[in-house]
């Protein structure tokens, strides 16, 4: 099974990420850890990566593009793979599009979790990452909003789209997603 998980920064993508990887067993895919790890190892992309982080941009579609084109590749995927925190632009999901079909993928569903900015702001601030000041964190809600988004109606196109309430109990969360899962 193949499944997107979009959700506001804070919306609990990475919690309910861990929970269905688990249960599904596959494989989890998430563009804000690949890229924090490249910023610890101080590897170029990391290099780069963290202008853009530490501002609450979006880090650049073509680096973000590569970088999951070769990790889809990785065998663990073959089992199907969840993709938290991308694709997070237009032009990375017709990109995805795209890398899915050249491998004969297919897309099961992309789990839109809706939660409200009021409770967005008050997560963030109590995580303490290093890009969860307020400044940032407002940044990357307006981001959010504009760029991310749109991704939504590309794929509601589809009919690949279920909604998630993702506010209250997170195994009520899971439990709701199971269910549109038919898991
Ligand atoms: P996350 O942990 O998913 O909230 O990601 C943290 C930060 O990494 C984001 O605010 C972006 O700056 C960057 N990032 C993660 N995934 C992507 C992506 N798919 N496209 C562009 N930037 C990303």
């Amino acid at each position: 099974m193949n499944i997107i998980l979009v959700g506001p920064p804070g919306g609990g993508k990475g919690t309910q990420a861990t929970i269905i990887k688990d249960k599904l067993k596959i494989a989890h895919i998430s563009t804000g850890d690949m890229l924090r790890e490249h910023i610890k190892n101080e590897s170029d992309l990391g290099k780069e990566a963290n202008e853009y982080i530490k501002r609450g941009d979006l880090v650049p579609d073509s680096l973000i593009i590569s970088m999951i084109e070769e990790r889809l590749k990785d065998k663990d995927c073959e089992n199907g793979v969840l993709l938290d925190g991308f694709p997070r632009t237009l032009a990375q999901a017709i990109a995805l599009d795209e890398l899915f079909s050249k491998a004969t993928k297919t897309l099961n569903a992309v789990i839109n979790l809706i939660v409200d900015d009021e409770a967005l702001v008050k997560r963030l601030l109590s995580r303490g990452r290093a890009d969860d000041n307020e400044e940032t964190i407002r940044n990357r809600l307006v981001v959010f909003k504009s760029q991310t988004s749109p991704i939504i109606e590309h794929y509601k196109k589809a009919g690949k789209v279920f909604d998630i309430n993702g506010s209250g109990d997170i195994e009520a969360i899971s439990g709701d997603i199971f269910k549109v899962l038919g898991q």
